[in-house]
């Protein structure tokens, strides 16, 4: 398989399945288990009786000619690629630019509090989990299984079809498969924080280099992040023993910023200026209305440049409802695609089928402006809320993956949606209801929804479509 094809192995309502999820066009093929034991054995090396036999040996019985098709139809969908030229162990290794002396600079005023119910488990198609990883969970948890999969068959690559030294446990209904009916991981119950794959163990931190300090922040993914806003600082968000570069541990990815950062689709600004930018931007005060805040915000960096735009943070006018409809229906088009693609493989008991087509629902619902221009009349968001999720995304840079301005509009959209998302009653576990924000978060960065705003773009400019995933 080519490395944007990623494979995953799940138990849909008790059913094993492989599905294969195109990066590139957003495409899903779901497989029986022992067709991929077929693609396993088409390693680039063996001709079609060798792979059939190979596949024989791994269980599978089929003939040449079923092999055959399967590649040729796969070929056709661009599923398939030449042998690749890599040979030898597997490794990975996370290049770090970052000076071991640079200090960590944590998001302040900010302690976690998790409600370890183990919903941020469910909220994504891959779970990355390196070859220690894998070990240490085999050696911890022997007899583990999801269904009737167990052993080495609970790990596939996470790109591709050769064993990579990146691995994606086998999931169930959605769920990570390492995630108890109680909540809890098992990997966490029975080797304690240490065993947890890295990249869960320190989720939702992320960390960036800006030149000066290492900036920690939260993804605000995850309905704990949220709920902990205002509340007591008791925790410290990162181990106290992490006070510069080369206390991380080496797994651990540090970002490092491009040396200018774009503030609107003409101008840039060096980082350190960008960064003094979000300083004094987060000594305001909190608006009345944030997402109205954050639109006008975008508009007069577009314009008028940033002194304006900190001006107009804390003097917005209302948005006009004509300007950000456009936006609802392209988030719409692209979250109603998914929905019709989980319904055809994913549990009703998924969280990410159920958060979806909550997300669909009420992206429909603002597909007009009457709505829209009621959604925006009623300024009474979550206020506190709402701000520290722009503070989080600006103090570690999230704003910046895209032109400041863009990221704003965007952010305004996502919040005006959630508070939509409250208007419709959906069945769903507590933590999935109760700060739809972060629900639209996870899944809009996903699942590929968030390229909506590619889709605004190609419709502004008639330009050609962009090749993000879908
Ligand atoms: S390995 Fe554990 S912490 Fe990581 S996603 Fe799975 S259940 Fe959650």
């Amino acid at each position: 398989l080519a490395e944007h094809i990623l494979p995953r192995r799940h138990v849909v309502d008790g059913q094993e399945m492989v599905v294969l999820f195109d990066q590139g066009t957003g495409a899903v093929v779901t497989l029986e288990p022992p067709t991929w034991d077929v693609l396993a054995a088409a390693d680039g090396t063996r001709d079609v009786e060798g792979i059939r036999l190979a596949a024989r040996r791994a269980g599978a019985v089929t003939g040449v000619t079923q092999i055959a098709e399967l590649l040729r139809q796969l070929h056709e969908m661009g599923f398939v690629a030449g042998p690749t030229t890599r040979r030898g162990p597997p490794r990975i290794v996370i290049e770090r630019t970052t000076p071991a002396e640079r200090p960590i600079e944590a998001l302040p005023g900010f302690a976690l509090h998790c409600d370890r119910s183990g919903a941020c488990c469910r909220n994504y198609a891959t779970v990355l989990m390196t070859s220690d990883d894998v070990d240490r969970a085999r050696r911890l948890l022997p007899e583990h299984h999801v269904g009737e999969i167990r052993g080495g068959r609970l790990f596939l690559p996470v790109a591709g079809s050769e064993p990579s030294e990146l691995s994606a446990p086998a999931h169930r209904d959605g769920a990570c498969g390492y995630l108890e009916t109680t909540g809890a991981c098992a990997i966490h119950r029975v080797g304690g924080l240490a065993a947890k794959p890295i990249g869960c163990a320190v989720f939702p931190v992320t960390f960036v280099d800006d030149g000066a300090t290492i900036r920690a922040s939260v993804k605000t993914e995850c309905a704990c992040v949220l709920d902990s806003v205002g509340g007591p600082l008791d925790e410290p968000l990162l181990d106290p023993q992490w006070q510069r570069a080369g206390d991380l541990p080496p797994l651990v990815a540090v970002t490092r910023l491009h040396e200018r950062l774009a503030m609107s689709s003409q101008t840039t600004l060096p980082v350190a200026e960008a960064r003094a930018f979000v300083d004094a931007w987060f000594r305001l005060p909190c608006p009345a209305d944030v997402a109205a805040a954050a639109w006008a915000m975008a508009e007069a960096l577009e314009t008028r440049g940033p002194d304006a735009a900190l001006r107009t943070w804390s003097a917005a006018p209302a948005a006009d409802a004509r300007a950000v409809t456009p936006s609802f229906r392209a988030l719409h088009r692209r979250a109603s695609r998914r929905a019709r693609d989980n319904a055809g493989w994913r549990s009703e008991r998924d969280a990410v089928r159920t958060g979806i087509e909550w997300i669909a629902a009420a992206a429909l619902l603002l597909s007009d402006d009457a709505p829209v221009a009621e959604l925006l009349a009623d300024a009474t968001g979550p206020a506190a809320t709402e701000h520290f999720y722009l503070y989080a995304a600006a103090f570690g840079y999230a704003l910046f993956d895209r032109p400041l301005a863009e990221s704003l509009r965007d952010r305004a959209v996502r919040m005006w949606l959630a508070r939509a998302m409250g208007w419709l009653v959906v069945e769903g576990t507590e933590a999935a209801h109760r700060q739809p924000l972060a629900r639209v978060d996870a899944l809009l960065r996903a699942y590929g929804i968030g390229n909506y705003l590619d889709d605004l773009a190609t419709t502004r400019t008639g330009s050609t479509p962009s090749t993000r995933p879908d």
